[in-house]
């Protein structure tokens, strides 16, 4: 009997096929081979094998790239080139299928021209502490190249993305993936950025340089700094089931909201004041009608007759005369408490309106992180709206390669992995709805691709369907997400 595994897991899982690639005890079964040489590694248990060798150099170089990415070091090869492991190696950050340049047969994309929207590419590298949580590179043609998520350290992939034009900034969606994080920054000189719930001195995450913190949305604007939009109220989806404009068009919506609203508050004050004025005057009025008459009857002394009425004529002409006064009063006082407020109102409209057109002039961010807690209290994701493109970490993936015959537009949440609610995960993939992706990059689970905005829609309700938070979709005309929200009960 063979009982060398016992003590070296490293050895070759039977389930193998005969060859010179394999793969060891020590899989976590992360998937990471399986969808990146599909062709060679597949799922037999709880862990992964080789269930055909690679034919060609192809296949062996994808074989490589996933061995290079493997976080346990757990597949084997025993015949591996030095070139075709250099290959392997120079072809890591690969660009992202539909979000990068077309890698050409000569191996020279990296100096691709990246285009006027940018580019995803995913690092490969994998890291063990973020449980191969895979993380991506992303290009962006002004502004400086974001890292989401965090890959295992290695100067080869260093020296590739140098080539891409290094990374400026790095953004962890949560605490579960920041893999080697303090090893980049440091290479790259990045500003890091967490939600301030995630961050935690175990990690090394409580030196991050950008805390998010409250419930955003944020971006970067023109000038490098990260700023909070922090809207109070949901952005509603049109009739026809598309999504929202991107950030930069809620700031400056927002800031006509605020315009309008500054308004109206100091009319409403206004409004109140006046009021308020008046009653005050009509009380001195009558106090003053009250004065007027006990003295002009004490004055008559309880004489009765002619003479008595020609003192009551007197006391009713004495009151009139008041009235007139108080009513020229009241007139002059309004006016004067109107005035005032109608100013502070002017003045309040005109320092909105200058926020306005600073708003209109700055460019709209490329950017927005979305807080999206659920998975954990303080998961935040990452919209690049040139390229409608959502960074989920492990919030949101395809359920490919989860559930069995899932096709990859199927969308997926890992209920058995939520460390903190998954109702409210669920509301924050309802919440998504309000941006108009089309592509899902998550840390953990495989990528998803939409075809449109209708099939976002009918992803997103069938998955919170699925988990007996929503009714079924109306059957007659589009549904908006604020329709879809309601129906799940989630709001
Ligand atoms: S990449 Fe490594 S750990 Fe992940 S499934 Fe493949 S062999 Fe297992």
């Amino acid at each position: 009997m063979d009982f060398s595994h016992a003590s070296n897991p490293h050895t070759r899982r039977p389930e193998n096929v005969p060859g010179p690639f394999f793969v060891d005890r020590t899989c976590i079964n992360c998937d990471t081979c399986r969808w990146m040489a599909p062709a060679t590694f597949g799922r037999v248990g709880s862990q992964s094998a080789v269930l055909a060798q690679p034919q060609d150099r192809a296949g062996r170089v994808a074989a490589l790239r996933a061995l290079l990415s493997c976080p346990t070091h757990s597949i084997h090869a025993d015949n591996r080139t030095s070139e075709e492991l250099r290959e392997a190696q120079e072809s890591l950050p690969a660009p992202v299928p539909g979000l990068g340049p077309t890698v050409p047969p000569d191996g020279a994309w990296v100096e691709a021209d990246t285009g006027a929207l940018g580019a995803v590419y995913y690092t490969g590298w994998a890291a063990v502490e973020s449980v191969a949580g895979a993380a991506y590179l992303l290009v962006r043609p002004k502004g400086g190249n974001i890292l989401i998520d965090s890959p295992r350290y290695n100067p080869v992939l260093a020296r590739r993305i140098e080539a891409l034009g290094g990374v400026r900034y790095m953004f962890l969606t949560h605490r579960d993936d920041v893999g080697g994080h303090e090893a980049w920054a440091r290479h790259f000189g990045a500003v890091r950025i967490l939600h301030e719930l995630e961050a935690n001195r175990q990690q090394g995450t409580d030196k991050v340089e950008v805390k998010l913190s409250g419930s955003g949305p944020w971006v970067i604007r023109a000038d490098g700094s990260i700023a909070s939009l922090a809207r109070s109220t949901a952005v509603a989806i049109d009739g026809s089931g598309k999504a929202t404009a991107p950030a930069g068009a809620v700031t400056k919506r927002d800031a006509a909201v605020r315009s309008l609203a500054a308004v109206a508050a100091a009319a409403e004050a206004a409004a109140i004041a006046a009021a308020d004025a008046a009653v005050e005057l009509e009380e001195q009025a009558v106090e003053a009608l009250l004065q007027v008459t006990a003295e002009v009857t004490a004055a008559n002394g309880g004489r009765t007759g002619a003479s008595a009425e020609e003192e009551e004529a007197e006391v009713v002409k004495a009151a009139e005369v008041v009235a007139d006064e108080v009513a020229e009063a009241i007139t002059e006082a309004g006016a004067e408490v109107l005035a005032e407020a109608v100013l502070n109102a002017v003045a309040e409209a005109e320092v909105v309106e200058a926020e306005v057109a600073e708003a209109a002039e700055e460019p709209e961010s490329d950017v927005t992180f979305i807080f999206t807690p659920g998975h954990t209290e303080g998961h935040v994701c990452l919209y690049y709206a040139p390229l409608k493109v959502l960074f989920t970490g492990d919030h949101l993936s395809s359920a490919a390669g989860q559930v069995e015959g899932a096709p990859q537009d199927e969308l997926f949440v890992f209920r058995d992995f939520n460390w903190f609610s998954f109702e409210l995960q669920l509301q924050s993939v309802a919440e998504l709805l309000q941006y108009d992706w089309l592509h899902v990059c998550p840390a953990h689970g495989r990528r998803a691709h939409l075809l449109d905005a209708a099939a976002r829609l009918a992803a997103v309700s069938s998955l919170l369907q699925k988990h007996g938070a929503a009714e079924p979709a109306a059957a007659a005309g589009p549904v908006t997400s604020v329709a879809c929200i309601a129906s799940a009960g989630l709001r």
